[in-house]
């Protein structure tokens, strides 16, 4: 088939113009200096992509010998909570056929895996679609699910049934956009040279009228990230969940308020590392904008429910029952059980930082956990 049969693809699925001219040989922090010696500073969420997406290409960074650990790597109650929680949905929906399970950015497949075991015990056997580029946890999905289909983007999906989707972690891995106030007004900060090092640096200036109301007056330094690639994945699953009925649950950490402040990241080895210096060898990661994110997913028709802690979420579904009973059926885990349900829900861990956010189909009854 000619590449002409995709000229129907929604522009936000094709890679940024950059990621072309940054083939070649060497590392990518060596090609990307090329590019900016030969064609000039790159804009940061250029700079964020091409990291991120070499990074995720080139290896499975989740786990105590990789570079970060995801809550359904910490206890298979996450996954099954959420499995639990999509059965519910789907038995109150009136269990229509044709259901697909779709999880965005499935790592390796372990929260999938725990979902899908706890909705089977409820009688519900999806068709699953992963929609994941990395070639590496790919295969380490395959793993755990053999039977998935995987996709590139969302607009391969099949074009019918409704969908229970999941992102955990997925959202904070796109790329942002950075602005920056300066005496002479709000500029896009791209990324340059100095010295052969990776720096930040203010850029054109961006008309003020593109700049939220609240933050618009912020003092000269003050960085302001928005993430349009996020909002293109966040509209079509939102248009998929209007036309074919379903929901999804998107997890993840970031403010439920648009604020301003520089959240960009790099973690590696489970510590956090400087984001300009080896792009793709550590995650770059951002808060996410829960509140832009509920008004894109309403905007394409979809209704939104939270978002609301994890830790609190969590606790709705049951989470406290789920663990006494792993704990009575395996006595010596008990400690590690609870110690990993501490971890999940506890303000001071992962319970408060982390919003769980449900998207829903008109007509289709509200996700449980977010009253
Ligand atoms: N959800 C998993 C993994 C989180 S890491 C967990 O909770 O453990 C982020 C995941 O998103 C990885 O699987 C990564 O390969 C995938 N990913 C990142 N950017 C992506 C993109 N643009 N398209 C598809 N998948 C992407």
């Amino acid at each position: 088939m000619g590449w002409s049969m995709k000229v129907g693809d929604s522009p936000e699925t094709h890679p940024p113009p950059a990621r072309c001219c940054v083939q070649g040989r060497g590392s990518l922090a060596d090609r990307l200096r090329r590019l900016i010696e030969t064609q000039g500073p790159i804009p940061v969420a250029d700079y964020m992509a091409l990291a991120n997406a070499h990074y995720y290409a080139t290896r499975d960074p989740l786990g105590g010998g990789g570079d970060f650990v995801t809550a359904p790597e910490i206890s298979q109650v996450f996954g099954e909570l959420i499995g639990l929680a999509l059965a519910d949905l789907w038995v109150r929906a009136g269990r229509p056929a044709g259901i697909r399970y779709v999880e965005l950015g499935p790592g390796r497949g372990t929260l999938a895996a725990d979902a899908l075991r706890a909705m089977r015990a409820a009688g519900l056997e999806p068709r699953v679609h992963f929609v994941e580029t990395s070639p590496v946890l790919r295969a380490a999905q395959a793993a755990r699910v053999p039977y998935a289909d995987w996709h590139d983007d969302l607009a391969a999906l099949p074009a019918d049934g409704p969908v229970l989707a999941v992102a955990n972690e997925f959202f904070d891995a796109l790329p942002v956009r950075q602005l920056v106030a300066t005496p002479t007004g709000w500029r896009e900060r791209l990324v340059t040279l100095e010295g052969g090092r990776f720096t930040p640096a203010a850029g054109p200036r961006v008309p003020s009228a593109a700049i939220p109301e609240s933050v618009r007056s912020a003092p000269p330094g003050t960085v302001l990230e928005a993430s349009p690639a996020s909002l293109a994945w966040v509209r079509r699953l939102a248009e998929r969940l209007n036309r074919h009925g379903g929901a999804a649950l998107v997890v993840d950490y970031g403010h439920d308020r648009l604020s301003a402040g520089e959240t960009l990241q790099a973690v590696r080895r489970h510590g956090y590392a400087d984001p300009w210096s080896e792009p793709g060898e550590a995650d770059l990661t951002a808060h996410v904008d829960f509140e832009s994110l509920a008004r894109a997913a309403c905007g394409a028709g979809a209704l939104v429910h939270g978002p609301v802690g994890q830790g609190d979420w969590l606790v709705k579904l049951g989470i406290d029952a789920r663990i006494e009973a792993l704990s009575r059926s395996a006595p010596r885990r008990r400690d590690e059980q609870f110690a990993a349900r501490d971890r999940l829900v506890r303000a001071e861990a992962m319970g408060s930082l982390f919003r769980v956010m449900g998207l829903s189909a008109r007509g289709w009854p509200a996700p449980e956990g977010f009253e």
